[in-house]
């Protein structure tokens, strides 16, 4: 399938990985948008969250037990981020495979207030 979260997840294109386990990887945004920008990606290939099925309430679950050991591998759990999916085209959905963002790492609050959302 020629899907690039596919492809970083089946290691046919190099990423900065920061995490991975048999579900799910987790690497550095290629164009971050924030002091820390990590996307986590299941290895399974679902399009959105309007693809989510009942059988995918598990892998949903630990997706965000996967965001708590990235912020904290990171240095940013208690500091605080944003975790973000963007959903379809005016969600400003561009990769269409599942993925969240996770924002962090702003010095100051005023830093943080100026930047977009992903
Ligand atoms: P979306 O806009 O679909 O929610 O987010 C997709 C994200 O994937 C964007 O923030 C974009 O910078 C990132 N991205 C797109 N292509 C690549 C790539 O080849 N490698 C990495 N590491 N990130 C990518
Ligand atoms: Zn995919």
């Amino acid at each position: 399938m020629d899907c690039i979260f596919c492809k970083i997840a089946n290691k046919e294109m190099d990423s900065e990985i920061v995490y991975e386990d048999d579900n799910f990887i987790a690497f550095k945004d290629i164009s971050p948008r924030a002091p820390i920008h990590v996307l986590i990606v299941p290895k399974k290939h679902i399009v959105s969250v309007n693809h989510l099925k009942e059988e995918h309430k598990e892998l949903i679950g630990s997706m965000f037990l996967v965001a708590q050991k990235v912020v904290e591998q990171l240095g940013i759990r208690d500091k605080g981020y944003k975790l973000a999916f963007n959903v379809g085209k005016d969600g400003g959905q561009i990769v269409d495979h599942l993925h969240l963002h996770v924002l962090g790492g702003w010095k100051m609050k005023q830093e943080m207030d100026v930047q977009k959302m992903p």
